[in-house]
């Protein structure tokens, strides 16, 4: 195969296995690959514990030769969930609009970079909403570059794609895979020595059913917005009123996380003279709401039976500092008020 210029990939990084293999397929047939990590804000806050997903990126960099690139699509991941074209899935994840958002960003920066096609790590059949051969023609033809995606893992038995009638890529090499199985993935993983265990890319929070009973509550009272579908990530979430919503940290971190998110008029609660956790409180409030609160942060102080906890409140920004005795809710009352059960 003769080339005048060396042939350009943008190969889409997930952080998991599949788009890492996607990617060393190309590589192993001469591509020039730039790994692009399209940011979407719908992940879990800590989701490389071990480390073995950072340690997978540094492969593949090795391999490419060029550092991971990174463009952020939070603002439009978002605004998305509010009316997607195609529909969600079983939860709250609209899977063919986000996929066909990052090959946009995918096409975007294949132009950018002078690149000549975009890479996958698609595998025709493996997850329900996004990745049947149907979805995938859409998603090919809204991305703007049809014919332009090549999806190494399942290339044999997906269309013919530019890359390939051009010569620029051998059909041959490419694999057939389909399905959920993950054996294959893992063998040729293990081919070009990668051991460590690392699952597919998954975690995403909107196949969550809590995490969509939250994100439903903040569509239907609040409205969606960048800052509020932030904080649905972490604390307990409680729904006091139409107007109004608690959230509860459940760790050191989520509290300083709560107390950094508190905007004008939010209400932080703190305990006095026992350690518990803080709240941050957002809405519209009068003494029955504030008095709830106060009960709900109680009850995750376990006082002894009978007993309550002083509790201080105060209106962001500098409002006054109020002390209350509180007594914990019930469990049962408590539960009464959490979403996304
Ligand atoms: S699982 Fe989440 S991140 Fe993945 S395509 Fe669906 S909505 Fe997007």
């Amino acid at each position: 195969m003769s080339r005048k210029k060396p042939i350009k990939a943008v190969a889409l990084i997930s952080g998991g296995l599949d788009s890492i293999l996607a990617a060393r397929l190309m590589i192993d047939q001469g591509i020039t690959v730039l790994p692009l990590k399209v940011l979407l804000p719908y992940l879990p806050r800590e989701r490389d514990r071990t480390g073995a997903k950072s340690r997978l990126i540094s492969r593949l960099e090795e391999w490419a030769g060029v550092p991971l690139a990174g463009v952020d699509a939070s603002g439009e991941a978002v605004a998305l969930l509010k009316s997607p074209e195609y529909g969600f899935g079983s939860n709250m994840n609209p899977c063919l609009d986000c996929r066909i958002l990052m090959l946009k960003k995918g096409a975007e920066f294949m132009r950018r970079a002078g690149a000549d096609f975009v890479v996958t790590g698609e595998v025709l059949g493996q997850r329900g909403m996004s990745q049947r051969r149907q979805s995938l023609e859409i998603a090919d033809r809204e991305s703007g570059i049809p014919g332009l995606i090549l999806r190494p893992l399942s290339g044999r038995i997906l269309p013919e794609t530019i890359p390939e009638k051009q010569g620029w890529v051998e059909r041959a090499k490419l694999l057939s895979l389909s399905g959920r199985s993950r054996q294959a993935q893992l063998r040729l993983a293990e081919s070009v020595g990668i051991k460590e265990p690392v699952n597919a890319a998954g975690g995403c929070l909107l196949t969550d059913p809590i995490f969509s009973g939250r994100l439903r509550d903040l569509c239907c009272h609040e409205g969606l917005e960048r800052r509020g579908f932030e904080l649905l990530k972490f604390g307990r979430h409680f729904r006091l009123s139409e107007k109004t919503k608690l959230i509860v940290g459940r760790d050191e971190e989520e509290n300083g996380l709560l107390e950094s998110f508190a905007g004008p008029g939010d209400v932080l609660f703190y305990t006095i003279d026992v350690s518990g956790p803080v709240a941050l409180a957002r809405g519209e409030f009068d003494v029955g709401l504030i008095a709830l609160s106060g009960s709900l942060l109680a009850y995750y102080c376990r006082p002894a039976p009978g007993c309550g906890v002083k509790i201080s409140h105060r209106v962001q920004a500098g409002g006054a500092e109020t002390i209350s005795y509180c007594l914990p809710a019930d469990e049962k009352a408590l539960e009464a008020f959490r979403i996304g059960k």
